[in-house]
């Protein structure tokens, strides 16, 4: 998607680290419109794979899933992070590597919401070393739901999540795909697509 591409270069930050600040646009202050054609993206990437729920993880994810969510006209289920008592029913948890922050954490689902009736399309902003989308798919498992692909805003395709879970034959569909970055110099290169 060349706007996606577009705007990373013009307000995307590379930091120390191999990390990407985006943070104008769509992990801190959000730009609905361009989320709104991300919605767009997805709808049309997916519309014909029988989706009936989308899934992300808080927080980031929560806003690009609404915005697609508005087109298929379907629920959004959001993973959460937090530790929480469960106190309404069952769970369906994950452990998840953080990449930025370096640290673990569960992620959880009510199997209230997911279950083997659903076809699932996950969302979320990055696609790194894939732990986040392991998490998912593996909640994905565990509610015996089906899972029609990954819509990712931005995957960093030097790291191997996107890779590795395209040859476990995970639909994997990237709006933006950094090829490298630099962050000495700022400069960003995109995988032709
Ligand atoms: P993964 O689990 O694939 O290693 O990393 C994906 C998660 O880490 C995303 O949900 C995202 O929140 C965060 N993340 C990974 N790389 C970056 C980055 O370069 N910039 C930002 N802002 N978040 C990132």
């Amino acid at each position: 998607m060349k706007e996606m591409e577009q705007r990373i270069l013009k307000d995307g930050n590379v930091r120390a680290g191999n990390v990407l600040k985006v943070d104008t646009f769509l992990n801190h202050q959000l730009d609905v419109e361009l989320l709104d054609h991300v919605g767009a993206e997805f709808y049309r990437l997916y519309k014909d794979a029988g989706v009936n729920k989308i899934l992300t993880i808080e927080a980031s994810g929560i806003a690009i899933a609404c915005m697609t969510a508005r087109h298929f006209d379907v629920p959004v289920v959001f993973a959460k992070k937090a530790k929480s008592r469960n106190l309404d029913g069952e769970l369906y948890t994950s452990l998840v590597k953080s990449f930025t922050y370096g640290k673990e954490y569960n992620v959880t689902v009510s199997q209230k919401f997911l279950g083997p009736d659903d076809t699932v399309l996950i969302l979320d902003d990055f696609l790194a070393d894939g732990k986040a989308m392991d998490g998912l798919l593996d909640i994905c498992n565990q509610a015996g739901a089906k899972v029609a692909g990954a819509g990712i805003c931005i995957e960093k395709g030097f790291q191997p999540g996107g890779a590795r879970l395209r040859g476990q034959g995970v639909r994997i569909e990237s709006l933006a795909i950094v090829e490298e970055m630099d962050d000495t110099t700022g400069t960003i290169r995109f995988r032709e697509q």
